[in-house]
C-alpha cells in the first residue's frame, strides 16, 4: 500500500488510488508514475486507500461507512488538498453508463468525458466534493481496467499535478483538450452551483464547505 508525502508548502496536491473494490490492481501503478514526474512546488500526497474491499460506489453514501471511505475522508481532512485526483478503473461493459448524457438525472453527477484512449475524466462524488472548498480542483480519472501504463492517463495526471492552482490547470486543459473541456466546464459549473446551494440548504445555513 503506497503512502508517500513529498515536498512542502502550498499548494497541497493529493492523488489517491484503490478507492474501492479491487481497483488498486490497476490504479496504484499511477502513483508510481507520479513519483517519476517532475512536479514543481508544493506538497504531494500519494496514497492507496485499499488493496481490496467491498465495492460500493462513491456515489452511494454507504461508501463513507466503509473502512476505505473513512480512510479517504480522514486523509482529505488531514491534508486539505487544493488539487485532488481520484483514480478509478472501469470495465468496458460500464463505459456507456459512465458517459451517459442522462447520468446527471440518473445518478446526480454529470457524465464523464472521454479524453481519448478510453480515459474518462469527471466530477467527484458530491459526498466527497463537499469536503473541499469550491475553489479547489477535484477530478476523477477513470482508466480501463487492467491498463497500468495508459499514456493518456499519465499525461492527464502530469498536466494536473504540475500546476499551481485550478486556473493554471483549466488553462492548460483548454489548450490540450479544447472540445472536451468546453463540455466539462458547462457540466461542472452547474454541478458545483447546485452542490453549494444544496449544501447550504441541507445544513440549515451552516456552510459545510468552510
Ligand atoms: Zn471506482
Amino acid at each position: 500500500m503506497m503512502f508517500v508525502v513529498l515536498g512542502d508548502g502550498k499548494p497541497v496536491k493529493m492523488m489517491v488510488a484503490g478507492v474501492h473494490g479491487r481497483e488498486a490492481a490497476t490504479t496504484e501503478s499511477y502513483l508510481w508514475h507520479a513519483l517519476e514526474m517532475d512536479l514543481d512546488e508544493g506538497l504531494l500526497v500519494l496514497a492507496t486507500i485499499t488493496k481490496g474491499s467491498k465495492y460500493i460506489s462513491t456515489l452511494n453514501p454507504r461508501y463513507l461507512k466503509l473502512k476505505a471511505g473513512k480512510k479517504l475522508v480522514s486523509l482529505i481532512k488531514k491534508f486539505k488538498p487544493q488539487i485532488y485526483l481520484e483514480l478509478h478503473s472501469y470495465s468496458a461493459s460500464n463505459y456507456w453508463r459512465l458517459v451517459d448524457p442522462l447520468r446527471k438525472i440518473r445518478k446526480g453527477v454529470p457524465p464523464l468525458i472521454d479524453i481519448g484512449d478510453g480515459v474518462l475524466i469527471g466530477a467527484v462524488s458530491p459526498y466527497i466534493r463537499r469536503l473541499f472548498s469550491l475553489e479547489d480542483f477535484c477530478f476523477v480519472v477513470e482508466t480501463p481496467k487492467g491498463q497500468r501504463d495508459n499514456e493518456r492517463t499519465i499525461e492527464f495526471i502530469e498536466l494536473v499535478l504540475s500546476c499551481r492552482d485550478r486556473f493554471e490547470i483549466t488553462r492548460k486543459l483548454r489548450e490540450k483538450f479544447p472540445q472536451q473541456i468546453k463540455i466539462a466546464e458547462e457540466y461542472y459549473e452547474e454541478y458545483l452551483r447546485e452542490l453549494s446551494h444544496k449544501t447550504l440548504r441541507n445544513s440549515w445555513g451552516r456552510n459545510l464547505l468552510d
